[in-house]
């Protein structure tokens, strides 16, 4: 492996706009920080409406009748997406090097996280030219047989707006370029405005790929002005939008308030993981912890309550704490030893502080952490809560940072009922050696996805989205083509009436 550059360069902090890079109309930038120095590294041009309407019209204008884009053979399509991918593996150091720049995250994950970057952009690349409609028995009006061809077409829906959060910058894009290129249709891309550097540097390697200009823009800016645009725009299609819960709400109102554009929602989670005591108690111990504080609890499918039956509850906990006060090395995120780095920025810290003294004053225990550690940067110590209750804030609102909570429970019928009282949707692990009361367990829990055995299962070809507050639509898997796809029906009445004669 070569040495890690822990300064790399700042190549693009630009509007990727039509295959050019512009500065924004007003001239306004925002900083981006170093959440592990808390200094400024750069600033970037930040867009406004009238930047977003500007990349609107080239995506409008790639997906024209007659364009480039829409001529090109459906295999063509997947040519550019597997170069892409190739180009983001060539840069895979240097793209890691940016992103824990930017976010904090640590290295060594972050590395791995490219590798899935890879595959995600690969897969739909596979799909491009392997999609398609169907031939449908219709009936026919006056009883003859054989007298209609019924099919249906897939087609793209048009300008897709892409509204991204910073927990896993790359892997979040590629999860929505991917499919929404695959399908053929056109995107603009509002990244987070906390993870905009490595985002940018992928625009750069677009054009070097040969996607036609205006079939991928890519538009910085913060939520409330560039977000909002997209959300509300009129010639926007669809808005594919990945963050809060609450910010979800606000982009459904503001495409109910404009024209009723196609809308998927990645949205907040709490998700249970529960603990039969018929289980192999390290492995799920293991397994809880990695899952907590993997990405310092940054990462939307993380076990948010961690159900413990009674038999095993106080060795459980115990197991936990002692993982969590011996497995963890927090540092410098370029460091080879380093597990855990600093939370994104200083907003994330205050929220997830001011949850676990929330936990603290309602009475949960708090058997380790919760603390700031070291003077700079925004680290919290990986923490650890039990004896929680139902009621309590932390076991009902969201914590996107590094706190386990662990709740002990009695019955199967008891679990799932508590369980399901939940307002999100996301995701649900279950540990036990009974293939049977899990299979039971994931049928009856209200969530997108139930991992057997694990918690944390991410796989490209498995769809991935939520219910409840966590939204609805899915990323990957065949099933996330269809979030950009129309349906459109085509009926032929086959005029035999010269054969007949
Ligand atoms: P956020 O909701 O504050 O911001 C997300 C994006 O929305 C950003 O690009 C932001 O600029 C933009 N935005 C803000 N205000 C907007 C507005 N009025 N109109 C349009 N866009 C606007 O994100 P956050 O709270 O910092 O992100 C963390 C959340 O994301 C957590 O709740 C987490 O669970 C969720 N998340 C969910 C998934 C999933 O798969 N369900 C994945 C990752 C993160």
């Amino acid at each position: 492996m070569s040495e890690i550059n822990r300064n790399p360069e700042i190549k693009y902090t630009q509007l990727f706009i039509n295959n050019e890079w512009l500065n924004s109309e007003n001239g306004n930038t925002f900083e981006t920080i170093n959440p592990t120095t808390e200094q400024s590294i750069a600033r970037i041009q930040s867009a406004d409406n009238r930047d977003i309407d500007k990349a609107v019209k080239a995506a409008r204008l790639a997906f024209k009748r007659g364009s480039v884009w829409r001529t090109i053979d459906a295999s063509e399509r997947g040519r550019l997406l597997y170069r892409l991918s190739d180009l983001i593996d060539r840069d895979a150091d240097y793209l890691a090097e940016l992103t824990t720049l930017d976010t904090g995250a640590v290295y060594m994950s972050v590395s791995q996280s490219i590798v899935r970057v890879v595959k995600i952009i690969r897969y739909y690349a596979g799909w491009s030219d392997k999609f398609h409609g169907k031939t449908v028995p219709a009936d026919n009006d006056n009883g003859r047989q054989n007298k209609l061809l019924a099919i249906t077409r897939l087609e793209p829906i048009g300008v897709c707006g892409q509204i991204l959060t910073w927990n896993t910058p790359l892997f979040s894009l590629a999860g929505k370029l991917g499919p929404a290129l695959a399908t053929g249709n056109v995107v603009v891309v509002k990244p987070a405005e906390q993870s905009t550097l490595a985002i940018l540097y992928v625009a750069s390697l677009i054009l070097e790929a040969g996607f036609p200009a205006g079939v991928v823009n890519i538009v910085p800016g913060s939520g409330q002005t560039a977000g909002r645009a997209l959300a509300e725009h009129m010639d926007v299609d669809k808005v594919f939008f990945n963050g809060s819960t609450r910010v979800g709400r606000l982009v459904q109102l503001a495409v109910g308030q404009s024209n009723g554009k196609s809308l998927s929602l990645e949205t907040g989670s709490k998700s249970p993981l529960i603990i039969f005591p018929d289980t192999d108690i390290d492995s799920a111990v293991l397994e809880a912890h990695q899952t907590t504080f993997n990405n310092q609890g940054q990462t939307c499918c993380k076990p948010g309550l961690i159900y413990v039956h009674e038999s095993i509850y106080n060795k459980f906990v115990d197991k936990s704490v002692e993982l969590a006060n011996k497995s963890i090395v927090l540092g410098n995120p370029y460091d080879s030893l380093t597990n855990f780095g600093p939370l994104i920025d200083g907003r994330q810290y205050e929220k997830v502080m001011s949850m676990i003294e929330t936990g603290v004053r309602e009475g949960a225990r708090l058997l380790t952490g919760g603390k700031r550690w070291g003077t700079q940067g925004y680290y919290i110590e990986p923490t650890v809560f039990a004896d929680i209750e139902d009621s309590h804030a932390i076991a009902r609102e969201e914590i996107f940072g590094p706190v386990q909570c662990i709740l002990k429970f009695s019955t199967i019928d008891e679990v799932i009922d508590r369980a399901n009282n939940s307002d999100y949707g996301l995701n649900a692990g279950v540990f036990t050696d009974d293939i049977n009361k899990a299979l039971v367990v994931a049928s009856e829990l209200q969530v997108g996805k139930v991992a057997i055995n694990m918690h944390r299962s991410f796989r490209v070809q498995m769809p991935f989205g939520g219910c409840k507050q966590s939204g609805f639509g899915r990323v990957f898997g065949k099933d996330c083509l269809r979030e950009y796809l129309n349906v459109k029906s085509v009926i032929v009445k086959i005029n035999d009436k010269n054969l007949l004669e």
